[in-house]
């Protein structure tokens, strides 16, 4: 199929270049449903009608942690273990940092490069910033694309400062979360509520000096996460070390988690927890399609610079400055 950057290809071209497991197309697509053009959507919205429920033998994996506590290490060392036991696996990323600084605590594309020419591998760097109405993640949509594509494990990775780990819940079967040991005592400055979203924590970098304030990291957060009640699922979460640099543990990790979806398969939970997460989807949707045809409301576009910068100056509320704009938006 000739195509180039450029061009949109029809709905049954991304189709048929997806489900062939073409990962130009597949990057091509993602770039597709990221986009809030008009024309864009409706070819996206077929797509994506296309390629849902593909993903039923896939295991979707969260990945968080602090900046610096090896989390494109280790998905590379942990990526090229599941890559050897004959996965396919693709990796996308949130990025929280973007709207607000225009940069990225993620990095640029340079991270994973050995996993990123993988051809089992897929890397998705952070989603794209867009214009008005800051960064419209369509990462869910993102991994059902990749599952269609073939890829069977999706890690979405996240940097750890409280809200992302929440989303990134709502679109994940696991939660991993990367801790560093040593960073004084362990269990300061760590929310609660962020450690009760994680399935298992990995105590990151557990080589050389570190091997045992690793150890006792583990003994740690074992005992607290004792102290937490546990999850409707039955599952209790786990507790490893790992070395991404010597690639230790990266077996460990990975038999933990096809046990936890041995598990929630036959307990139920892997269905509920992902139907459950179909109705967050759909109110994420509905929300998503309203902001977009607001922000390309031609009214609402006239106006908008100006009266933000009242809003700035302070010379208009900013409830009124909504007030104006929605009913300008309703009013058309
Ligand atoms: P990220 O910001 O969480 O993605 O962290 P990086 O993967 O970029 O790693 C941050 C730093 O920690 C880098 O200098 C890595 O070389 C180092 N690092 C990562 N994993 C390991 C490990 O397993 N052992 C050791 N000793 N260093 C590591």
């Amino acid at each position: 199929m000739a195509y180039t950057k450029k061009n949109r290809l029809t709905a049954e071209e991304y189709l048929a270049g997806i489900l062939a497991g073409d990962r130009v197309i597949l990057a091509m697509a993602i770039t597709l449903v990221e986009s809030q053009l008009e024309e864009d959507r409706t070819i996206a919205e077929a797509i994506i009608e296309q390629v849902s429920n593909r993903g039923e033998k896939s295991i979707r994996i969260g990945v968080t942690g602090v900046p610096g506590v090896g989390k494109s290490t280790f998905i590379e060392s942990f990526g090229e273990y599941v890559i050897s036991q004959n996965k396919k696996l693709s990796v996308l990323a949130i990025d929280p940092s973007s709207t607000k600084t225009g940069g990225s605590i993620l990095g640029d594309k340079t991270r994973m490069e050995n996993l990123a020419k993988n051809p089992n591998a897929f890397i998705r760097p952070s989603a794209s910033r867009l214009a008005l109405g800051g960064v419209t993640h369509k990462t869910r949509e993102a991994v059902l694309l990749c599952e269609a594509a073939g890829f069977d494990v999706i890690i979405i990775e996240t940097v750890g400062v409280g809200q992302s780990e929440v989303a990134v819940r709502e679109l994940v079967d696991f939660s991993l979360l990367l801790m560093l040991a040593g960073a004084g005592d362990e269990l300061q400055g760590i929310k609660k509520g962020i450690m009760e979203m994680a399935d298992a924590i990995a105590i990151t970098k557990a080589d050389g000096d570190n091997v045992l304030m690793s150890e006792q990291a583990k003994k740690s957060y074992q005992n607290a996460l004792h102290l937490f009640p546990v999850a409707d699922n039955g599952w209790l979460p786990k507790v490893t070390t790992c070395s991404a640099l010597k690639n230790e543990g990266m077996d460990e990790i990975w038999n933990m988690m096809l046990k936890f979806a041995g598990d929630m398969r036959s307990n139920g939970f892997w269905k509920e927890n992902r139907n459950v997460q179909q109705l967050a989807w759909m109110h994420s949707a509905i929300e998503q399609s309203l902001r977009a045809d607001f922000y390309n409301d031609k009214h609402v576009k006239s106006v908008l610079e100006t009266i933000e910068n009242q809003v700035q100056k302070g010379t208009q509320t900013a409830w009124s400055a909504a007030k104006q704009l929605l009913s300008l938006f309703y009013k058309k």
